[in-house]
């Protein structure tokens, strides 16, 4: 069903010059006004075209050309919106196609707001609200991981989970339904171990749906990482050389990177989100202090620790010290300054954990076994996205909210309660879910997901 009267338009295309630019119109008219604005040289006029299909032909402004463009039709409802559907692809750039997007405006069409055409998509049915999300975490990808994250999600993955998990509430709560509410009937009894157990083996999956959020995160952001390590170890060489700049003041005098300094750099197929922090050392400076505290909080949140010894030099008490507060479960130990000669190695003084250790020269700026310990790391917490994905914070909320819920239902019927008790938890479970999928959502909600798209998409 379409709800929208008016048509849309907008530049689908980045701003700026290139080859080609698309301008896409959307809705009831976007025929009729392709028609008035378009006259083939090759192919049909807009209004005798067939869905899929395209013409070739002049764009007019008061009789004079303005460009020659592929005109392409969608018909509603097969199109990505569900509405009729133009594209117009002219030659690009920002002047000419700012001019054609004028014409197509008018009484009947504006411009499409921030999301819009894919809101369409998504309140027409041919979307989910998790798909849609997909979208949007599709334009903004970077890296190859995230790209065919983004394209699972976009193809259902995460609604065929979440659904599968509604299903199972639903029937649930339609046996105790139907139990409570025909009592006379000869319905068999709804079982408390047997619904316990669903219940149990339910909210395991979705705790285990849950969990994937982190990966989503670290694909959106990349991996929140700390270099840590006492001064003048090398953190802020290894830093710039991640970074590819003189971000961080690289000095001979011990304690001067004094605040965190953050940058997003990529190695291998990770995106690292980098803060460089004060080096971890016992300080009277007021400043320094207040880095130091900042790099001690930051080992907390890291996803990721890059903790920098310098091998150059015999590895000292403060070394000692900065080694036993790494959580070695997200710690890569690197031997920094290589191209000296060594005072030491990690197997003389690790004891029985196995951490990762590389050794490399900050300075020469080449580190490939870095490299191959970062992606190491980041592969082991990827989670397939063919079994769908919590790719935000929205979704996060409304699975967690789903989870407590079911959480209750189980607390309810362990503590001997009511049905009616269990099946209030269970309906707000199903009724979070169906938010997660946008099944049934808020015009607010639906209105700050496409907030985040850009214009044209
Ligand atoms: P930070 O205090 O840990 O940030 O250390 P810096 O990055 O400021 O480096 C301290 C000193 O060590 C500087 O003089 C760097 O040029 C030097 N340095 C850093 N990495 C290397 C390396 O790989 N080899 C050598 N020989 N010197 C390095």
């Amino acid at each position: 069903m379409n709800f929208h009267t008016d048509t849309i338009a907008a530049i689908a295309t980045p701003s700026g010059t290139g080859g080609i630019a698309v301008i896409r119109i959307s809705g009831t008219d976007a025929i009729i006004r392709a028609e008035q604005i378009f006259s083939p040289i090759r192919g049909k006029s807009p209004l005798h075209m067939d869905g899929y299909t395209c013409s070739y032909g002049y764009i007019r402004q008061d009789g004079e050309i303005l460009d020659d463009c592929v005109l392409t039709v969608f018909r509603a409802p097969y199109s990505y919106t569900g509405e009729d559907v133009v594209e117009i692809s002219c030659h690009g750039g920002r002047y000419l196609t700012q001019k054609i997007l004028r014409m197509i405006l008018c009484r009947t069409v504006r411009l499409a707001e921030a999301g819009e055409f894919t809101k369409r998509a998504f309140l027409n049915g041919k979307l989910s609200l998790t798909q849609a999300e997909a979208v949007a975490d599709l334009i903004s990808a970077s890296g190859e991981n995230a790209v065919k994250c983004a394209r699972t999600l976009r193809d259902g993955a995460t609604f065929r989970k979440i659904s599968e998990f509604s299903a199972k509430l639903l029937e649930i709560l339609s046996s105790l339904t139907v139990w409570a509410d025909y009592p006379d009937e000869d319905i068999p009894e709804v079982n408390a171990e047997t619904l316990e157990q669903e219940l149990s083996s339910l909210m395991f999956h979705m705790e285990h749906l849950l969990k994937s959020y982190d990966y989503g995160r670290i694909l959106r952001e990349g991996l929140h990482t700390v270099i840590i390590g006492k001064p003048n170890a090398g953190k802020s060489t290894l830093f710039n050389a991640l970074a590819g700049c003189e971000r961080s003041i690289v000095t001979e005098i011990a304690g001067t990177t004094r605040d965190v300094v953050e940058e997003q750099v990529r190695i291998g197929d990770v995106t690292l989100r980098l803060s460089d922090t004060a080096g971890v050392h016992e300080t009277s400076d007021r400043i320094e202090q207040i880095g130091v505290e900042k790099s001690l909080a930051s080992i907390q949140q890291a996803d990721l620790i890059l903790a920098v010894f310098d091998q150059s030099t015999p590895f000292s008490p403060e070394d000692q010290t900065i080694l036993k507060q790494l959580p070695m479960e997200k710690t890569i130990l690197i031997g920094n300054k290589n191209d000296k000669i060594s005072c030491w190695e990690f197997s003389q003084i690790l004891d029985s954990e196995n951490p990762v250790c590389v050794g490399i020269s900050a300075r020469s700026g080449q580190f490939p076994q870095l490299e191959q310990a970062v992606t190491a790391f980041a592969s082991r917490k990827a989670v397939p996205a063919e079994d769908g994905m919590i790719a935000n914070e929205r979704q996060r909320d409304c699975l967690r909210l789903a989870v407590d819920a079911v959480h209750e239902a189980l607390e309810a019927l362990r503590m001997g309660m009511a049905y009616d008790a269990v099946t209030v938890s269970l309906d707000a479970a199903s009724d979070a879910l169906l938010q997660l999928t946008g099944e049934r959502v808020t015009d607010k909600v639906v209105d700050t997901v496409f907030a985040r798209f850009c214009v044209g998409k």
